[in-house]
């Protein structure tokens, strides 16, 4: 259907009498008996064609001394947008916040309900609310350390009841114990981008040992709260270097076929170490299953261990964990969705097929 452009009287009315929720935002209507203008979609009873004026938008139908209708708002910010500040009002107000607030807080903060706000705010954040508040006790964790002596003050001061529901979030969020991270941290070294690649928005990151975090995503807020969960200290790179060796990462993630170049960080335990290392030899084009896997590093018996080491993986493509699937071929799950990892695997078997 060919976009409307609702310039004529005739095409306006129109969409006023099928409600059209297009032509919202294009023009508003007022009837001159009520004293009220609405938007093309607005559920109330349509008025008599007779007493109907067309505006441009809000400004001109105030203007003209029209008030607004309470039902569909028409001077207020379109519902998708207004949403969207729904959102980002839950997220101001849980890092303002010093203790955790529920699901069912935070959604009727937003007027929504439970499930819609849970629903929107991972569409608008990627993250669920959950997440998200981890990720900020962590980054008020790593505020905290710089300037309390004691590591149990800091743990207070950041919301969390007890110290040992701490240290298992810790364990998996600093990548370090709170007492390392207060003494400055590795991770303070860190620095990220973000770069556009074929699988969407990536952010890209390097101590200085190498690259340290390749994470594919559709939002810079997403992203950041994900590596910052990783590395705390991480900064934003203000470094023109850096931005070369992004260009090759990303060129490196858009045909994998490729040689990698360039140093890489890779932090984990032994046994993560062992599988990232077998997931680098399975080369583009081809896949193994999470068993095949286990007993390629001599480990037959590790199979969920092998799957939990592929899903703790920060170096996208780099450590292919994307060729990792099911014993029966499905794709099973990936980290950073599986409509990727099966994208991901469609572009390396046509590259090996047209070689
Ligand atoms: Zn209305």
């Amino acid at each position: 259907m060919k976009r409307e452009d609702f310039t004529s009287e005739q095409a306006r009315w129109q969409a006023v009498e099928r409600r059209d929720a297009q032509a919202d935002e294009r023009f508003v209507f007022a009837v001159v008996t009520t004293g009220i203008f609405c938007r093309p979609s607005c559920r109330a009873r349509r008025p008599l064609r007779a007493n109907v004026r067309f505006y441009p938008d809000a400004a001109g139908a105030l203007a003209a001394g029209f008030r607004p209708c309470k039902r569909c708002q028409p001077d207020k910010a379109p519902p998708e947008q207004q949403k969207a500040m729904r959102i980002a009002a839950a997220c101001r107000l849980m890092a303002s916040s010093d203790a955790p607030l529920t699901l069912a807080e935070l959604a009727q903060n937003a007027a929504m309900s439970p499930y819609h706000f849970h629903r929107q705010f991972k569409a608008v954040t990627g993250l669920t609310p959950k997440a998200w508040q981890q990720a900020l006790r962590v980054q008020k964790v790593r505020n905290a350390l710089r300037k309390e002596e004691k590591v149990t003050d800091a743990l207070y001061a950041a919301g969390y009841a007890c110290g040992s529901a701490f240290y298992r979030e810790a364990d998996a969020a600093l990548g370090m114990t709170p007492r390392q991270y207060g003494r400055g941290g590795e991770s303070a070294s860190v620095v990220w981008t973000l770069a556009p690649c074929q699988l969407g928005l990536c952010l890209v990151a390097q101590s200085e040992r190498g690259v340290c975090a390749i994470l594919p995503g559709e939002s810079r807020e997403a992203l950041e709260a994900e590596l910052l969960a990783l590395f705390p200290g991480a900064q934003p790179s203000q470094d023109a270097a850096f931005d070369e060796r992004v260009a090759q990462v990303i060129a490196f993630l858009d045909a994998p076929q490729g040689k990698w170049a360039l140093p890489l960080d890779i932090r984990g335990t032994a046994f993560q170490q062992q599988v990232w290392q077998a997931l680098r030899d399975i080369p583009a084009g081809s896949t193994l299953s999470y068993s095949e896997l286990a007993r390629k590093i001599g480990k037959p018996g590790a199979v969920r261990a092998v799957a939990s080491a592929c899903a703790a993986n920060k170096l996208a493509v780099v450590i292919p964990c994307h060729r990792v699937v099911r014993g029966d071929g499905a794709l099973a799950g990936y980290r950073w969705g599986v409509a990727r990892k099966a994208a991901l695997l469609a572009r390396e078997a046509k590259v090996k097929k047209e070689k």
